[in-house]
């Protein structure tokens, strides 16, 4: 299977001296020259395969790399910014791919396939010709301004230099800032201009908790933030001695307090946060993160490294939730109009069940070196889980007569992150283990707001009462058909709203590995019997205000210290 990414990673920004802007004009138009001889060479082979029809295709192509209204944009943003050659021809495409692709227009959707396509070519060739000094990139302590950051850019961030960062794309419910959150790497998302306005090397403070970047900061803004700095780092170590302790509330209720990952290098925070398990291994981001989808073999060593670090406690895989904001599984022939309602999630395996039947039959190998769980994703009803669990019983019966041992009572669940599965929680309990809230997704779609589309993201509402309503009846349906209910989207994370988690009677939280000490600090000082009640009046409640009011007064009543900035 090959992977696409949807749109290509930033090249890396860095500012040039006036004396180098020949040298960059030349780079960017060898890299133009290079692609040329590559396109031409690939058309002429394309032709003696099937002829000069087929061939044609990578004319469009050509004139690309000839249009003098993109090559003049390029070359001015090399002179005016004094920005190295490759991210220049990369923002001026973004932009211009962008405008193409909010026009509803297929034939010129297609088109902006095309430019992606040429725009990959032209950057790998700057990428053979790199000849700038690498002693402009500060060796010390910066924060890194990009156009945008992928997760996996985002998972090996070097922290010994990197503070924080700050980027033009992005929004703060997308996978890059979640991986931060996780990480606890501070990060502005949606800055619009950042890359073009912001001079490198400028001083400058980033303020994750308030999304400011504070450009050339007083000395008493500096002095401020240094003591608010301390503060948090001390009230961190404080909490870093609840490391062993229970997660229960005052009258003794317990919650499952586990941690989400998307890579295996996260392990050891995940070990230091004192979590009890890992609640969602988001495995879409090891499975496509370049080349061809890592085989059985290769995926079965890396869960059961994870299992087995994670053992005695759960690690609960989730098979891949490819598609939405995320990378494509494989190469569409059109785009899709929109991805978060497309070909997504367990739709995706369920139509390439090899490929799915692989992962399971790792994942049930990982299963016998330590406890593990398995988790489908996107799932709007009965007959995906069906479906699901009949490829699981095959991949149960291979292994079985190949003698590869397994646990054969690992645990199945499904994500109720859909409305339709919410409504069918209860038929859905009757065929599973657990169910698992991802509350990102699930208010995306109750309330039909594009988790990344900073235009509505103001509408993105975590508290809307249909949400609570909904994550109610998931957990009463699950209470009813004996198994439990955890929640592994950021909702889990979110201190304002742990007094409503707990309300509603959620058996497990899984929230990043950074953000964990302080929930479970939140949960050791609610009392679950009084945040039943506030229940009542929360899911009577008619607006999402007063549901986050009411949540919160509770949470500034019982942690006042956990919320101060
Ligand atoms: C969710 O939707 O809440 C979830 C945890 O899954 P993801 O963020 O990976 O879509
Ligand atoms: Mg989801």
């Amino acid at each position: 299977m090959h992977v696409t990414a949807r749109g290509f990673n930033a090249p890396e920004v860095y500012e040039i001296d006036a004396d180098h802007i020949a040298t960059e004009q030349d780079r960017f138009k060898r890299a133009l020259e290079k692609t040329k001889i590559e396109l031409d060479q690939l058309r002429d082979h394309i032709d003696d395969l099937s002829g000069e029809e087929h061939g044609k295709i990578f004319d469009a192509h050509l004139m690309i790399l000839e249009d003098r209204t993109l090559i003049n944009k390029v070359n001015s943003a090399i002179v005016d910014r004094h920005q190295n050659s490759e991210y220049a021809f990369y923002a001026v495409m973004q932009t211009f791919l962008e405008a193409m692709r909010r026009i509803n227009d297929p034939y010129l959707r297609e088109r902006a396939a095309d430019i992606d396509d040429v725009c990959q070519r032209v950057l790998r060739n700057f990428q053979h010709d790199v000849d700038h000094d690498s002693s402009e990139r500060p060796d010390h302590q910066h924060i890194l301004v990009a156009y945008d950051l992928s997760p996996s850019e985002t998972a090996s961030i070097d922290r010994n230099h990197v503070q924080g960062f700050a980027t033009e794309q992005g929004s703060i419910n997308s996978h890059t800032i979640i991986l931060a959150r996780s990480l606890g790497i501070p990060a502005i998302v949606g800055l619009e201009g950042a890359v073009i306005d912001i001079k490198t090397l400028s001083d400058s403070i980033l303020d994750g908790y308030t999304g400011k970047l504070i450009l050339n900061p007083t000395q008493k803004t500096v002095r401020d933030y240094k003591k608010r700095a301390l503060k948090k780092q001390k009230a961190r170590k404080k909490l870093e001695t609840l490391r062993e302790a229970e997660t229960t509330t005052t009258d003794g209720h317990h919650i499952t307090l586990s941690a989400n990952i998307e890579f295996t290098n996260e392990l050891p925070m995940v070990k230091e946060s004192g979590a009890e398990g890992i609640g969602l291994f988001r495995t879409e981001f090891y499975l496509l993160n370049g080349g061809e989808m890592p085989d059985e073999m290769s995926q079965a060593e890396v869960y059961s490294e994870v299992a087995r670090e994670i053992h005695p406690n759960q690690t609960i895989i989730r098979t891949l939730d490819a598609g939405g904001d995320k990378i494509s599984a494989e190469p569409l022939t059109q785009p899709e109009p929109n991805p978060f309602l497309g070909w997504r999630g367990i739709r995706v395996s369920l139509t390439r069940k090899a490929l799915f039947k692989e992962q399971l039959r790792a994942i049930l190998r990982a299963s016998a070196h330590g406890k593990t769980g398995i988790m489908f994703p996107m799932v709007s009803g009965l007959r995906e889980v069906r479906e699901a669990k009949e490829v699981l019983k095959t991949a149960m019966d291979e292994l079985t007569k190949e003698h590869v041992p397994f646990d054969p009572h690992i645990e199945v669940g499904v994500m109720i992150e859909i409305p339709s599965a919410a409504i069918m929680a209860n038929e859905i309990a009757r065929e599973v283990d657990f169910l698992s809230i991802g509350t990102n997704d699930l208010i995306q779609y109750t309330v039909a707001v594009d988790r990344v589309n900073n235009y509505v993201a103001h509408l993105y509402k975590p508290t809307h009462p249909a949400v609570i309503r909904l994550m109610d009846i998931t957990a009463r349906a699950a209470k009813k058909n004996g198994i439990w209910t955890g929640i592994c989207g950021e909702m889990a994370g979110d201190l304002l709203i742990t007094p409503i988690l707990v309300g509603l009677g959620i058996e497990e939280l899984s929230v990043g590995a950074h953000q964990l000490p302080s929930i479970k600090k939140a949960i050791r000082s609610l009392s679950h019997q009084e945040c039943s009640e506030m229940m009542r009046e929360i899911l009577t409640a008619e607006s999402s205000p007063e549901i986050a009011a009411l949540s919160a007064d509770m949470a500034r009543k019982c942690y006042p210290d956990l919320l101060e900035e």
